[in-house]
């Protein structure tokens, strides 16, 4: 039996980032609109026809936006949030929506499931649904233009409505609201020569999917009551599904993931849960990964799938959104290149497995499961670690570590503090891209960042904060700049991928076993407090975070990798604490964010991550105080596991959901030190002396003033220098005031 080769979704990006350029250029008037048109048409060729070297039976179209797929689908159907409603619904609409304009903030931008891409949320508020110019329709006419053969994907009617809010319809009411213009959608497709649809309801994974079974089958009934099952393909990712549930759906074919559904989706196959009269799209190379796939493993898979499916089409398991385009402009050493695997490379894997199944050609086959091997085989992977010689606790509990602190730190009631990072202005910028490309020299680079710590020591002296930062300087990213450090880790030179809108990240890669080799952060901590009787904090990211917003690898426990890096960052609180540096703090920003799909899981995600972070922070002395941060607000389900990261104080965002986190906390005895976040760094409004008071002062009913400290909610690096002096000075004066008015009151 003959297998098929398929696509979920291409990234955006292109190669060298063309589609950013084209974008901002755009938004800064360096295009026009035609201009900006003709980029991206040129770009999504490019995409298509990259793809076509692979021999795909079929090529998704839709997965091309100027901005976000999500946000395609709302104007597409209309859903357009009431302050930007009565305007001609086009790009630039579009834009406005996605960045905000002069007059009306931009919609919410989330997280897609568990990954680090965010969609725009549609606004149902006074929304008015109706079909707006068909944009699917012309990409996929546009394909059929370049013969390539190609499937429209469009985000399913579950999925959109579970992922928007606002408006007084119920779930039901809403999808029911857009099933006819989907329907015309999907016709127009069917009649334009699309022998199928993908319709992404990733929503179908999640652990509330079963809420919306009954909604969901009538959605695919009306679909099939008007013909349209039979082109229609619902496709699955990131995690398990209910198969027996989705069997029951009119439809040619279900997608499924068959790389990160921890096992559970085979094992409903093997029971004998999936009807073969549909076609499986069965996603088995891994979509949101970097690494090379162990292709065996891969041929094996295919051939138990196939005495379950009469119809087998493999595919890689989410949009390839997640992964950068292609290793083809890298200059990596061929014995790392060799696990590596980006958009391309993956294809050419599905390609591989095509040939070796339909054309009994293993040569391409052969070559890639030698290159597999090699790589496992590397001796950057056989590192021997000792994790139970390092403490995971501290030596004293709390109570007690706090006596030693406040005696060596004294510091005054409320503690004022910052969160690390002070503005990355265009000169930091600047010096740091004429380094990396050797147009200054090292002596030149390391002057201008001690000039600009020593600028900034001097700045919070003047502003008169209690404890203070060196101002991260010398950092692109929190965690990149890590990954640039640690052995085990490499930072491509082209490896982006689309964060929101024109922004991308670049994560770094774990290739091998982590190791701390030297010190990382200690010379401009030291240097900076050499300048200063005050105390200055060592800022470091910690292990959870630098995994989650790292390509990870996969041939080991992710606990373990997690554990690896653990002990790299204790090496460097380590040696901070011994260069006499007081106050450490070890960011955790990503340890929300992390948590798994699914809730049954979630209990071992928290536990490692306690571990993992109380392995980097425990071995200090008493007397050392260890801080962490975190941004996002909703703290509600992992407060339990703040709690245990034992840390002396913690700094968490709150300023856009006061009420709510102060409600966490009431919750359990929070009886650590903690710093609430008193104004939004996101915004470049400098708050009132009052609002920061009275932030304080809702605060204190809540939490005890000894264990309670002040600072902005997160890093200051992206604003300006002078928001960052006037918001600084507002926050120690409100404070001065408080601390004169307790001490009036009650001496
Ligand atoms: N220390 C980091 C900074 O100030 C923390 C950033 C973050 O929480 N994302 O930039
Ligand atoms: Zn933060």
């Amino acid at each position: 039996m003959t297998i098929k080769t398929s696509n979920l979704g291409f990234p955006r990006l292109g190669r060298k980032r063309e589609w950013k350029k084209a974008i901002e250029g755009y938004w800064s008037n360096k295009y026009d609109l035609e201009t900006l048109h003709q980029q991206l048409t040129d770009l999504h060729k490019e995409n298509l026809l990259l793809q076509k070297n692979y021999n795909l039976s079929s090529i998704p179209v839709g997965d091309f936006s100027l901005y976000d797929h999500i946000l395609d689908t709302s104007l597409l159907f209309n859903i357009i949030p009431e302050r930007f409603q009565g305007k001609d619904v086009d790009d630039d609409l579009l834009f406005d929506i996605a960045r905000g304009n002069k007059e009306h903030v931009a919609s919410a931008l989330i997280k897609w499931f568990n990954t680090n891409y965010h969609y725009i949320v549609p606004e149902w508020d006074h929304a008015e649904p109706k079909l707006n110019k068909n944009v699917l329709l012309d990409r996929f006419n546009y394909a059929q233009s370049l013969n390539v053969t190609a499937h429209p994907v469009i985000v399913g009617p579950i999925t959109f409505v579970k992922l928007s809010k606002g408006g007084t319809q119920s779930f039901e009411e809403k999808v029911n609201t857009l099933l006819p213009l989907y329907k015309e959608v999907l016709q127009s497709l069917v009649d334009a020569g699309a022998e199928y649809i993908q319709i992404d309801e990733p929503a179908l994974v999640t652990d509330d999917s079963s809420e919306y079974e009954t909604i969901t089958q009538a959605a695919y009934d009306y679909f099939a009551d008007t013909g349209l099952g039979e082109h229609l393909v619902i496709q699955t990712y990131f995690e398990r599904v209910n198969l027996k549930f989705l069997n029951g759906l009119p439809v040619k074919g279900l997608g499924l993931d068959f790389v990160h559904d921890n096992g559970f989706n085979l094992q409903q196959i093997e029971a004998g849960d999936l009807d073969n009269s549909k076609t499986l799209y069965a996603g088995i190379i891994d979509g949101r990964n970097v690494w090379a796939a162990d292709i065996e493993a891969k041929k094996e898979l295919i051939e138990t799938l196939q005495t379950y499916s009469n119809d087998l089409v493999i595919q890689p398991s989410s949009s390839l959104l997640h992964v950068p385009v292609s290793l083809d402009d890298e200059t990596l050493d061929t014995s790392i290149a060799e696990g590596l695997s980006f958009a391309t490379e993956k294809l050419d894997e599905l390609d591989a497995l095509r040939r070796l199944f339909n054309d009994s050609d293993d040569s391409k086959y052969n070559e890639l499961k030698a290159r597999y091997e090699r790589f496992q085989n590397q001796s950057f992977k056989n590192l021997e670690y000792d994790f139970d010689s390092v403490r995971t606790s501290r030596q004293s509990a709390f109570k007690e570590r706090k006596k030693a602190q406040d005696a060596r730190l004294n510091l005054p009631d409320l503690p004022t503090t910052t969160i690390g990072s002070f503005p990355q202005s265009q000169e930091v910028r600047k010096y740091r891209a004429d380094w990396k490309n050797s147009r200054i020299t090292d002596a030149a680079y390391k002057d201008f960042l001690k000039n600009e710590i020593a600028r900034w020591i001097k700045i919070q002296e003047d502003i008169g904060l209690d404890v203070l930062v060196h101002g991260e300087f010398e950092r692109n990213d929190m965690v990149e700049f890590f990954g640039e450090k640690l052995q085990g880790f490499l930072v491509t030179k082209y490896g982006w991928v689309q964060s929101y809108g024109s922004r991308a990240v670049k994560p770094p890669v774990i290739y091998g076993d982590v190791k701390w080799t030297e010190p990382l952060t200690v010379k401009e901590t030291l240097y900076a407090q050499s300048l200063t009787d005050k105390p200055v904090k060592g800022m470091l990211t910690g292990p959870v975070t630098i995994l989650n917003w790292s390509f990870e690898r996969v041939d080991l426990p992710r606990e373990e990798v997690q554990d690896q890096i653990a002990l790299a960052i204790n090496e460097e609180v380590l040696a901070l604490e011994n260069e006499g540096i007081q106050i450490i703090q070890v960011d955790e920003p990503a340890l929300r964010e992390g948590l798994p799909l699914r809730s049954e899981y979630h209990a071992d995600y928290l536990d490692k991550a306690v571990r993992s972070f109380k392995l980097s922070t425990s071995s200090v002395a008493d007397e050392t105080q260890i801080h962490t941060h975190m941004c996002y607000s909703q703290f509600g389900q992992i407060i339990h596991a703040i709690y245990d990261l034992d840390a002396d104080v913690i700094s968490i965002e709150t300023s856009r959901s006061h009420g709510d986190l102060i409600q966490d906390f009431e919750d359990i005895t929070y009886d650590l030190g903690i710093g609430l976040g008193v104004y939004d760094i996101h915004s470049p409004r400098i708050p009132t002396e009052s609002e920061i008071t009275e932030a304080i002062n809702r605060a204190l009913q809540e939490i005890d003033r000894s264990l309670f400290w002040v600072n902005p909610d997160c890093g200051l690096k992206t604003r300006k220098e002078d928001e960052v002096k006037e918001a600084l000075s507002v926050l120690v004066n409100s404070v001065d005031k408080l601390r004169k008015s307790t001490n009036t009151a009650t001496v």
